[in-house]
């Protein structure tokens, strides 16, 4: 971050917190509001420029607050217009963020911590090991920043509509940043975006789960993995703490105490690991009937590591049965010739290929000549 120690991040506080922090300055608590509007509305965070404040008082916002993002260290886009950015974090460590644009939606994929301390074995970041947690204004700074590179413009759409975290790191093992960080993504003060649109990603930490279905309102990725204990405390460690049934149970809680549609299950295809049809119909055992989605992700292969892709056949074959079968499952989208734009292993229409040190993690991505 370019900022000085003492000074307070707007980007990081909610509603609630920008107007205590105003209320301490002796200001009015509107002033939040009118803050508010300058930073996510008019995309400002030059105190200088928010000309309705009164001199004296942006002066004394100056010394005390700053509106600061991390830095970018690396800017990667690909052919199909999905960009991938590096962030710098100090220390010599850094996080990615990832921009992926669709038909009628944006879909920003942020990063929670720098490293992640889940282990899974399939996963770069989890190989990695953990370094800190990213505080909420690190976050939140994520999207104003991606906001920025792609050209926000006050009162036009949003390049932006979802935000996912599914970058590095297991948000709700930072959870006292990630709750307050989802509060200014969906505040209509803040970036206003749905709560539907908003989606946490976890591993499974089942007790954050269940504070998070009473804590917050938006949506939730269960990274499944494996349809049996024994295979997913092999996947996923944190199973041997939190198994399936208990797992599930937490899912369900947080559907209904939502009234949410349904839980999104994310599904990494193993060769020969966890792609097996016998699998599937596991998986068909434990959510029929249930308000869940299967997301289908062709893993993605890092140096170093022992497991391959399922061939395309066997992804199909198995999404087939679960969909035959009464559970809607679909393949993580691939672009041209089996590009994926999975986050944390963006891969675009490439002339080069390279592979990026994110701290000890190596990423294959795809540059544009
Ligand atoms: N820690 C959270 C969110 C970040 S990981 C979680 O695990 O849910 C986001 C998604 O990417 C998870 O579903 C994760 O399992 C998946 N993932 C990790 N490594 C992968 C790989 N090498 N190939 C494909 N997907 C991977
Ligand atoms: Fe962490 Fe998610 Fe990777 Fe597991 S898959 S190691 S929880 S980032």
């Amino acid at each position: 971050m370019n900022t000085g120690p003492a000074k307070t991040n707007l980007l990081g506080l909610t509603r609630a917190e920008l107007e205590a922090f105003i209320g301490q300055m002796g200001e009015k608590p509107f002033r939040a509001r009118q803050l508010m509007k300058w930073l996510y509305k008019r995309h400002v965070s030059d105190f200088d420029q928010m000309t309705d404040l009164a001199r004296v008082f942006r002066e004394r916002l100056k010394e005390v607050a700053q509106g600061a993002t991390p830095e970018i260290t690396m800017t990667q886009v690909s052919a199909d217009g999905t960009r991938k950015w590096l962030l710098s974090m100090g220390a010599a460590q850094g996080i990615e963020m990832v921009f992926i644009p669709e038909p009628g939606r944006g879909t920003l994929c942020i990063s929670s911590q720098v490293g992640c301390a889940m282990d899974c074995t399939f996963c770069s970041t989890g190989q990695q090991g953990f370094n800190r947690n990213l505080s909420a204004a690190e976050i939140v700074g994520q999207v104003w920043l991606a906001n920025r590179e792609l050209g926000f413009a006050p009162g036009e759409d949003r390049v932006i509509t979802n935000v996912v975290f599914m970058g590095m790191g297991e948000p709700l093992a930072n959870y006292r940043n990630v709750v307050p960080a989802t509060e200014i993504l969906m505040d209509d003060l803040g970036f206003d975006i749905s709560r539907r649109r908003v989606t946490v990603s976890t591993s499974g930490l089942v007790p954050q789960m269940l504070r998070l279905a009473e804590e917050t309102n938006c949506a939730l990725a269960v990274s499944l993995h494996a349809p049996n204990d024994r295979l997913r405390d092999e996947l996923v460690p944190i199973n041997r703490k939190h198994p399936i049934a208990e797992l599930l149970d937490a899912c369900w809680q947080y559907v209904d105490k939502q009234n949410a549609r349904s839980i999104t299950f994310e599904y990494v295809m193993l060769d020969g690991v966890n792609d097996h049809p016998e699998h599937a119909y596991e998986l068909v055992r434990l959510l029929k009937g249930r308000p869940a989605k299967m997301n289908l992700i062709p893993f993605n292969p890092f140096p170093g590591t022992r497991y391959r892709r399922s061939s395309a056949a066997a992804i199909e074959r198995f999404r087939d049965i679960l969909n035959a079968n009464g559970v809607i499952a679909t393949t993580r989208r691939t672009r041209g010739d089996d590009i994926d734009a999975a986050c944390g292993q963006l891969v675009g229409r490439v002339h080069d290929r390279t592979t990026v040190r994110l701290g000890s993690k190596l990423v294959s991505v795809a540059v544009q000549s």
